[in-house]
């Protein structure tokens, strides 16, 4: 049946209206006076159900008497084209007029005008064929019914207490007609005199719906909605300043423009044509990158123009949007499901006949020619940006930082898009210089491929925080990438699983000479038991920060490298940085952050450190020491004798042997830690040197940046 009413989707009030149609449509089957009819409702007035159910939509009711004042119009045009009707065609104007004090609002237009038969067979029984297909076709399958209704003519019940018909046909010597309905199941047809042809939709208008008789109201639904429908509408007179007065001209406030740009030929239309345009829809947005203009007529039919918008801020994003009409008239700014949702990022204006526009949102994704109009548009845009990237690579360049995040959204969402723009996506080194993919491969292949045959991207995405580590992999002859974006962390993955044989690190994720391995600092020396005596005092010294980890590391990375380097892991980070975006990832987004802390054990500092360790400690750890290594022979024994027992055979004395050997063994490495705990604790330089790695790295802050300042204070001779 019908789908929960409970959404605020665009489709949901109208499909209830036309089940309200339906009751109305079946219950004049049996109404034979033609002079007083009966629509027939199941309840005795109509209104409560129609205010009810379509609340939030009751401003459309304009919408629909003005198109169909314009197709009214529209079809006396093309009757006198084809000869059919050979009188004066004059002034087609559609006016709309608000009159407060007597609750009405009027829509007269010049069309065809409805002889009495019409407006028995158009307005009395409008969906009578439909509702027997519907109860037909319902069985099968609600929501593709539910598209063969129009909206139309009805919907100005949901603002009315009474509406009027008063019309005369174009037709030779045609009555005209008064059509009068107060919302009760009668309805009354009389003749009645009107000099003009045409129609006047005259609306009594409720009064909880006063709102409407506020001609600021109707001004800006007539903008909202009528904006650019193909005959001009007037809505009272242009008004001037006079004697302090606000009076009216003899010129028409013509609301509407009759040829937007769309519905023009590319050929015809300048730059500033498009720009103009694009002023008018958003004010408040700059001036668009570039534009494209949509014409199609097989096999369906759609025009358009869509802006590649320049985003300065999110709210951007959520004001300005695509805007969806149907023959020229405003149906919705929601185009979800319509067009792919990265292209929803784009501004302007679709317009098709061919999207069905009242079936439930749901439904349009499985419509085929929604399908086709999405798959058309995706091309045309990947089209478009492949030719200025191809015809003038330097205006797409400079617009790339714009573009990129519309880009990479779609590289991400659409697998099919991706293929299109891998050719013309950039990369955009920390130089600011641009590369393609291909371009940007061949540049670091040579250079930047480590030992498994992987060619390292490496990438920094602060150029100010990472200064040091960007300046370090430039001196080693490597390129650096800005990735900056808000979807970078998910670029680098997707480029990863794409173009083989690739990885991405960030500059500070290893130290400079592990960046990209070699086979050479694979089998770099082990580090000695002074040095990792080292290791231990800077692991002991580093101030506690919450969330945070370090674990130090003590390597070879040659005198002229810097004592004290800080990394991150490369994949921990992203995957951190991946849990922010990515649903299902939170159990990254906990954990801690973890740092390595490596010192470098050639830099003279750390060799200094180590010497002065060894000389004021070494007797101290001396015994320790030996102790140390008796005990971790005796462990050695316990476990190789334990090993070859089967596990019921190990007895309570043998696992108590074993315990005791471990507790004894952690508690002389508790106390060779204190030692070296002791010594560094006093030891300036090598505060200063976990200090200012941790400076550079903005890690230091609080009560351990006073301490250093003041350290480093007392240290200036
Ligand atoms: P739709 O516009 O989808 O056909 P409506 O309920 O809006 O459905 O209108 C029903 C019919 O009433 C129209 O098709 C048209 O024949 C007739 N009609 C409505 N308004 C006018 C008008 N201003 N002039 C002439 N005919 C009209
Ligand atoms: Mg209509």
């Amino acid at each position: 049946m019908m789908p929960s009413f409970i959404s605020h989707d665009y489709c949901i009030p109208i499909a209830i209206w036309h089940e309200i149609r339906i009751i109305l449509v079946e219950k004049y089957i049996n109404t034979t006076d033609m002079q007083k009819g009966k629509i027939g409702v199941t309840t005795e007035n109509i209104f409560p159900v129609i205010k009810q159910f379509l609340y939030s939509d009751h401003e459309i009711f304009l919408r629909e008497i003005v198109s169909n004042a314009v197709d009214a119009t529209q079809k006396i045009k093309t009757l006198a084209a084809r000869g059919d009707f050979k009188g004066e065609l004059g002034d087609l104007t559609v006016r709309v007029s608000v009159d407060k004090d007597n609750s009405i609002i009027k829509i007269s237009d010049r069309g065809v005008g409805m002889t009495a038969e019409e407006i028995d067979k158009y307005i009395n029984q409008i969906a009578f064929s439909g509702a027997n297909d519907f109860l037909e076709k319902y069985k099968k399958d609600a929501n593709a019914i539910i598209g063969h209704f129009g909206l139309g003519f009805y919907s100005a019940f949901m603002v009315s207490k009474q509406v009027d018909i008063i019309t005369r046909s174009y037709k030779d010597g045609a009555q005209a007609m008064k059509w009068s309905c107060d919302g009760s199941p009668e309805f009354e047809l009389v003749e009645t005199e009107k000099d003009d042809r045409g129609t006047d939709i005259i609306l009594h208008i409720d009064d909880d719906s006063k709102e409407f008789l506020e001609k600021s109201r109707i001004q800006s639904l007539l903008t909202k909605y009528c904006r650019f429908l193909p005959v001009p509408i007037a809505f009272g007179k242009k008004t001037e300043w006079k004697d302090g007065k606000e009076v009216d001209t003899a010129e028409d406030n013509i609301i509407n423009d009759t040829t937007p740009i769309w519905t023009r030929k590319p050929s015809e239309l300048k730059d500033e044509d498009y720009l103009k345009f694009y002023r008018a829809l958003y004010p408040m947005a700059d001036d668009p990158l570039f534009w494209i203009h949509l014409n199609v007529d097989y096999p369906f039919t759609l025009t358009g123009v869509l802006y590649f918008p320049k985003i300065r801020t999110n709210l951007d994003l959520q004001r300005n949007k695509i805007q969806l009409y149907c023959n020229q008239v405003f149906v919705t700014d929601n185009v979800e499901n319509i067009v792919p949702d990265f292209l929803t990022l784009l501004h302007g204006v679709i317009d098709s006949p061919d999207i069905p526009l009242n079936v439930s949102r749901s439904y349009l994704q499985a419509d085929s020619n929604v399908k086709k109009i999405s798959t058309y548009i995706t091309k045309k845009v990947s089209d478009r940006l492949q030719n200025i990237f191809k015809e003038d690579r330097k205006n797409f360049e400079g617009k790339w930082d714009d573009l990129k995040l519309f880009i990479n959204y779609g590289m991400l969402s659409q697998p099919d898009f991706y293929d299109r723009a891998k050719d013309f996506a950039l990369l955009k080194d920390v130089d600011g210089k641009y590369y393609t993919l291909d371009e940007y491969r061949t540049l670091i292949k040579d250079n930047q491929t480590d030992k498994d045959g992987n060619v390292v991207y490496l990438y920094a995405n602060d150029k100010e925080k990472q200064y040091t580590y960007i300046a370090n992999a430039k001196a080693k002859g490597y390129s650096v990438l800005l990735l900056d974006g808000q979807l970078d962390t998910a670029m680098v993955n997707l480029y990863e699983q794409k173009i083989e044989k690739t990885r991405f690190s960030r500059v500070d994720s290893d130290s400079i000479d592990r960046l990209i391995m070699s086979k050479d600092n694979e089998n770099a020396a082990k580090s000695t038991a002074e040095e990792q005596n080292v290791a231990d005092m800077f692991s002991s010294q580093i101030p506690k920060l919450p969330n945070v980890v370090f674990h130090v590391d003590i390597r070879a990375a040659g005198e002229n490298a810097a004592p004290v380097v800080i990394t991150q892991s490369e994949y921990m980070r992203r995957m951190k940085e991946l849990s922010h975006i990515e649903s299902g990832m939170q159990f990254y987004g906990q954990m801690p952050d973890e740092y390595a802390m490596i010192l470098n054990s050639d830099h003279r500092l750390i060799k200094e450190i180590k010497d002065e360790a060894i000389k004021a400690v070494g007797d101290a750890l001396a015994p320790v020491d030996a102790d140390l290594k008796g005990l971790e022979a005796r462990m050695a024994a316990i476990r190789q004798s334990q090993e070859k027992k089967k596990a019921d055979e190990i007895t309570d004395e043998d696992r108590k042997q074993r315990k005791d050997c471990e507790d004894e063994i952690s508690k002389r490495r508790e106390e060779r830690k204190k030692i070296l705990a002791d010594f560094a604790a006093g030891n300036k330089p090598l505060h200063q040197l976990i200090d200012l790695a941790l400076l550079e790295n903005h890690l230091l802050s609080g009560e351990a940046l006073a301490k250093f300042v003041t350290r480093s204070i007392d240290m200036i001779k």
